[in-house]
């Protein structure tokens, strides 16, 4: 009995990539907030978020 299999488990590293104007990550923005921040960020004004949470 031979095994030649190659299992290959790419397991992606969960990167959390921190707002610039917010304390949120941006994968917990909605459409709606990733705008807002990104906008929030290129004024260079912290107003706070519309992050639901
Ligand atoms: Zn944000
Ligand atoms: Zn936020």
């Amino acid at each position: 009995m031979h095994t030649s299999e190659s299992l290959s488990v790419e397991v992606e590293a969960e990167e959390q990539v921190l707002c610039a104007s917010c304390p949120h990550p941006w994968n917990e923005h909605d459409a709606l907030g990733v705008r807002y921040c990104t906008a929030s960020t290129a004024a260079g004004v912290t107003r706070g978020c519309i992050c639901s949470r």
